[in-house]
């Protein structure tokens, strides 16, 4: 006898052809009890991925798919799941099994005792690797000194929403996506738990290190408008460092008779305000290209086809 209500299982799969059957396996084996309506976003890949999910499909009765026309990223593969989702609770989940699917009946129990969220958090593992682990913390240190909400080290993408939480993220209608900060901002009953990741089943990372350039810079300017203040306080840093100079300048050019025309001087402070002002320019650009952007509405993904 399976419970009267339904999970969504939402997940976003860029090129993940060997890791569609086994996640699928995995997931059934852990949710037998439970009634699921199993969600890929096939996010235009180039690969089998999108193949591999439709043989499942033509199996299962209980498996949607969506496939984008091009890959449109992760963030907004997500929301595709999230718009298409009609679970009592939607679970979202990488396709490489990083996130395990054993976690699933704990998320559901935790949700049954009336969190909103259940949100989860990676512990620290050697596995990842160095440069991974180093950039993650950084990260999310710079993040957190920037935006007015507290975002862990470590957060995921793997989390449970109950059907109320993804109405009110489906009202935010936001161009940039940044689910990880989006969510604690919405406020509701959170709890959070902790799983350790294990190695990616099968193919490498999906997130280059430009698309992880990015994801970072989204998470900070659409939380924060703090660095646009920093070219405040850099300014009267800078003014005060010129004012100092140039008591000391005139003090040569007065009392002294070496006042030789000073081109090392000239030069460095040229460069320097030169490159502060490149620096701020920069984040001003940013924030305006977000407007500009955002204000275009255009929609965060589009469909090639779906099922269901
Ligand atoms: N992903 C996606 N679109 C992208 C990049 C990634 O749908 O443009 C998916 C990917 O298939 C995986 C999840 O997002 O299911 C997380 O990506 P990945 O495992 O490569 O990231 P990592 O675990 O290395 O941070
Ligand atoms: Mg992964």
């Amino acid at each position: 006898m399976k419970n009267d209500f339904k999970v969504s299982v939402i997940i976003p799969s860029f090129n993940e052809e060997n890791n569609i059957k086994p996640l699928f396996d995995a997931i059934s084996k852990n949710t037998k009890e439970y009634n699921v309506e199993l969600i890929f976003i096939d996010d235009g890949s180039s690969d089998k991925t999108l193949d591999n999910i439709k043989r499942l499909v033509s199996q299962h009765i209980d498996i949607r798919y969506i496939s984008f026309t091009r890959n449109f990223g992760h963030q907004n593969a997500l929301k595709a799941g999230y718009d298409f989702a009609t679970g009592d609770c939607i679970i979202s989940m990488d396709a490489d099994m990083q996130h395990p699917p054993e976690l699933i009946p704990e998320m559901i129990r935790l949700w049954q005792q009336g969190y909103k969220i259940v949100s989860t958090k990676r512990k620290r593992t050697k596995s990842l690797g160095f440069f991974k682990r180093f950039t993650s913390k950084l990260y999310y240190r710079i993040l957190n000194f920037f935006s007015e909400i507290k975002i862990e080290n470590g957060s995921s993408d793997f989390r449970l929403l109950d059907k109320k939480v993804v109405q009110e993220l489906k009202n935010l209608n936001e161009k940039y996506l940044f689910f990880r900060g989006l969510i604690p901002w919405l406020g509701f009953s959170q709890i959070q738990l902790e799983y350790i990741e294990s190695q990616r089943f099968s193919g490498k990372t999906k997130y280059s290190f430009s698309k992880m350039l990015h994801f970072a810079s989204d998470g900070i300017t659409s939380f924060s408008v703090k660095p646009l203040k920093i070219s405040i306080y850099l300014g009267f840093i800078i003014a005060f460092i010129a004012f100092l100079y140039i008591l000391y300048a005139i003090y040569i050019s007065v009392f002294t008779n070496n006042a030789i025309t000073g081109w090392t001087s000239t030069i460095i402070s040229i460069l320097f305000i030169g490159g502060i002002q490149l620096i701020m320019i920069g984040i001003l650009g940013n924030y305006l290209g977000k407007l500009f952007m955002e204000n275009k509405k255009r929609p965060n993904y589009i469909i090639k086809e779906k099922n269901g």
